[in-house]
């Protein structure tokens, strides 16, 4: 672990730096506050700091104050030097964002097992990080195929709407469902579908731009939302998804199975549309899709949605 010492006191400096080496630690130092904001704001930031209170430039309690405003993660744990019997009022150290703080002259067995101390704290924030981390990837993802789940994708799509309004670009949304998907859990079991769902995830995955979205919509019912993309560039990566699932059959513990993919594509813009309208033009395209003798491509035509201050002008003239 890295750890600050910011002490303009070069003995003293010098002392410390020796015990953490000593005790394992790797360290940097500054001189003054002003150079220990820079090491603290940097992209490597020590996740464990030993300020002293009485500095040039920035004192102590200014960057433990600074810090705790930034408020970034990883936490940085703060430890304040005092020297005893001195002017420095510990409450206000305390209340600055300090964690804990250490008089001078200290013995070096008092300063290790706070730096324990400290180290307990940050390795618990470090699991809690992790644990909220993995709960959002749950929350968020379709754990079967890895892709967005419903909830998510949708949100997506609402979010590159926004943006393309904003910017006056379309965005391409395609709605794909596996060709007679019901027959291959049942002459082959759930576990060859669920394989055949994974595999076709993986295929539809290698196709997409960094800032493509895919989501699994439904049982065997893909969405995916493809940023600044008009109906010919649509058109094109719906094809290409098309001819990519049907080429290879699928490899299963139960044996390889052939699968085709039925989609339905809109495209948004120019004017307003919403995550619905577009997702509800996709889908009348697959159904057409569908009707027409699945493995293919159709594309849906959207309504432009009216916006409040339409709905509400026709509303007020009885429209
Ligand atoms: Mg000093």
């Amino acid at each position: 672990m890295r750890i600050l010492i910011a002490e303009d006191d070069a003995v003293s400096r010098r002392i410390i730096e020796a015990h953490l080496h000593k005790w394992g630690y790797q360290v940097v130092t500054a001189r003054d506050g002003n150079e220990a904001w820079q090491i603290l704001q940097s992209a490597e930031v020590p996740r464990l700091a030993i300020l002293d209170w009485m500095m040039p430039g920035m004192d102590g309690v200014e960057l433990c104050r600074k810090v705790r405003e930034e408020a970034k993660e990883p936490y940085t744990y703060l430890i304040l030097l005092t020297t005893l019997n001195g002017t420095e009022d510990l409450v206000t150290g305390m209340n600055a964002g300090a964690d804990d703080y250490l008089t001078k002259p200290y013995n070096a067995n008092e300063l290790r097992c706070r730096l324990r101390a400290g180290r307990r704290i940050i390795d618990l924030q470090e699991e809690l990080i992790t644990a909220r981390e993995a709960l959002r990837a749950k929350a968020s993802h379709d754990q079967l195929t890895g892709l967005w789940n419903h909830e998510e994708i949708l949100r997506i799509l609402a979010r590159e709407l926004a943006r393309g309004i904003r910017e006056g670009t379309p965005v391409g949304a395609i709605m794909a469902d596996l060709d007679h998907f019901k027959a291959v859990n049942d002459d082959h079991g759930h576990q060859a579908g669920d394989a055949v769902l994974r595999e076709s995830a993986d295929r539809i995955l290698s196709l997409m731009r960094p800032y493509d979205a895919a989501g699994r919509y439904g049982g065997e019912e893909f969405l995916f939302v493809l940023p600044d993309c008009n109906e010919e560039n649509t058109a094109v990566m719906a094809e290409r998804i098309r001819s990519l699932l049907g080429r290879d059959p699928v490899k299963t513990p139960q044996g390889r199975i052939p699968v085709t993919v039925s989609l339905g594509a809109a495209v948004s813009g120019p004017g307003e549309v919403d995550a619905g309208s577009l997702v509800r033009a996709a889908d009348q395209a697959l159904y057409l899709a569908k009707s027409k003798g699945r493995n293919r491509v159709e594309f849906g035509g959207v309504e432009t949605v009216r916006t409040h201050a339409d709905a509400a002008i026709q509303g007020e003239r009885g429209l």
